[in-house]
């Protein structure tokens, strides 16, 4: 019996900057915004299950929008419901030219339904990264982190202000707290996170996918680790 061949890792001809990845890192570890600044470098779409599931909460009304509705109280969403929206976005024809994604896998389950899918199209990540950095930095970023329920960009009430208070520097709509985004939740999502997450890193680890790279410092810097980490280098 001769073994399936293994999935391709491999960039076809011409498309050097082709990057299938999971950016992991705990919240408020600036993966949303790192993302947006690597696909300034290379192809692809930034695909974050926070903002799909905030997006299907707050637009709609269905099981999925009413099952989905525990994500303000930091819970988190059953892997069959989070995977079947993750691939519905990775099955759209853009990604095909590369994807970031974020915020899915974020446990071990989660992963291996993420091979099935990818195994299926003939494909397999090319890179994992992620962010390192202390929950005592988080908490001070979340609690003051203000976000845009139309565009999903980030600001901060010291760090990172908006031109005009409350108000979205890229597309004028309104800022809010995000209700997830309160301290005793915030803690919550930060004990998930190390539980269920951190085994992702091993799982990875084991396939030679994973690049740790230190969250911790100026966006600029902390972007050129990623830059590298992600080899989009221009
Ligand atoms: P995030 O914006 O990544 O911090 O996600 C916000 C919330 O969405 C989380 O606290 C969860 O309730 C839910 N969520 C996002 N991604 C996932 C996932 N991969 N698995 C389960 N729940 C998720």
């Amino acid at each position: 019996m001769t073994n399936p061949a293994p999935p391709d890792r491999s960039l076809p001809d011409g498309a050097e900057d082709l990057l299938r990845a999971v950016l992991m890192g705990p919240p408020g570890a600036g993966k949303g915004t790192q993302a947006a600044r690597l696909l300034r470098r290379c192809a692809g779409v930034h695909i974050a299950s926070g903002d799909i599931l905030r997006r299907i909460v707050e637009r709609e009304d269905s099981d999925l929008a009413r099952a989905a509705r525990v994500i303000h109280e930091g819970k988190l969403i059953p892997d069959d419901v989070v995977g079947a929206i993750v691939f519905r976005e990775l099955d759209r024809s853009e990604a095909a030219a590369g994807f970031i994604l974020d915020g899915f896998p974020r446990n071990v389950a989660q992963a291996r339904m993420l091979d099935e899918y990818l195994a299926s199209r003939n494909c397999a990540l090319t890179t994992v990264i992620a962010l390192d950095i202390d929950d005592d930095v988080l908490v001070g970023r979340l609690s003051g982190r203000l976000t845009c329920m139309q565009c999903g960009a980030t600001f901060h009430t010291r760090f990172q202000p908006p031109r005009e208070p409350g108000v979205c520097d890229v597309c004028g709509s309104e800022l809010v707290v995000r209700e997830d985004d309160r301290p005793a939740r915030i803690r919550l999502r930060l004990q998930l996170y190390h539980e269920k997450t951190k085994p992702l890193l091993d799982y990875y680890r084991e396939q030679g996918l994973l690049r740790v790279v230190d969250g911790v410092g100026e966006e600029d810097a902390v972007f050129s680790r990623v830059a590298e980490a992600a080899g989009c280098l221009v």
